[in-house]
């Protein structure tokens, strides 16, 4: 009798506890069934092989200089490019030489930069090491030593030229290297020319946030405001050669591209 009882006992157990899983399941299922309606699984999207540390070029990048040679610029305008390649491998701007400009194009963009300013200081504002990135050769995010220099604030290193003066001062002692991380969205244009959606910029300098997905609101402009002119999809990216002043040496090493 007691044998009988113990086997009715187990059977009911097994009974209850196998009732139990199956409701359990039968929930999860539901859940993940709910889950799966808001999961993208295509396309997938293509690896990239990141470099060693955060500065070192992906594997989908384009290397626009690494110390050796700068055969992927040309000088802008024509002509054999006069800048040159220090000791150290530092690409430092020859005065009066004219601007750099990639011999490829480029429209969004992810561009990494680094950058030195002349550890021998001379001149104030903006002709103490000044510089610039043209992205597409139209719209500059300034290059600048502004350490103990006061400027225009929208001037300054960090600012898109006249339009846009960075969140933060964030540079380094001239002499040291700094870092650009930049991306860059291209404006579009309409058949007619108009602007169709300008161009933006988001820009860490040495890691620090400065610029936030900030308007472009037309090419740069020394005097008078910023305005639009239809160009290509695709343009060329410009180093300045801001040598119109006392000599701005400023040094470049490390530069990548990719295209977005
Ligand atoms: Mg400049």
């Amino acid at each position: 009798m007691k044998r009988i009882a113990l086997i009715t006992l187990a059977f009911c157990s097994y009974t209850i506890l196998a009732n139990a899983q199956s409701k359990f399941k039968s929930r999860q299922d539901s859940l993940e069934y709910e889950a799966a309606k808001t999961e993208v699984w295509n396309p997938i999207p293509k690896s990239v092989t990141p470099g060693t540390t955060v500065a070192d070029a992906p594997s989908d990048a384009i290397v626009l200089y690494n110390g050796k040679d700068f055969n992927a610029f040309q000088k802008k305008n024509g002509g054999t490019p006069g800048w040159k390649i220090d000791a150290d491998g530092a690409l430092t701007v020859v005065k009066g030489s004219g601007d750099l400009e990639t011999k490829e194009a480029f429209g969004d963009c992810q561009l990494h930069l680094e950058f030195r300013e002349p550890a021998e200081i001379k001149g104030s504002n903006q002709t103490r090491g000044n510089s610039g990135i043209w992205f597409m050769s139209n719209y500059e995010l300034q290059i600048l030593d502004n350490y103990n220099n006061p400027t225009y604030v929208n001037g300054e290193i960090g600012s898109i030229y006249k339009q846009h003066t960075p969140l933060v001062t964030a540079c380094k002692k001239p002499g040291e290297w700094q870092i650009y991380d930049v991306i860059f969205t291209a404006p579009q244009f309409k058949e007619n020319g108009e602007l169709a959606t300008p161009a933006h910029m988001t820009v860490l300098l040495n890691g620090i946030l400065v610029q936030n997905n900030a308007i472009v609101y037309g090419g740069v402009e020394w005097i008078g405001l910023p305005k639009y002119v239809k160009h290509a999809n695709k343009m060329p990216l410009i180093l300045q050669d801001h040598g119109m002043d006392g000599g701005n040496p400023v040094s470049f090493r490390n530069i990548w591209i990719r295209p977005l």
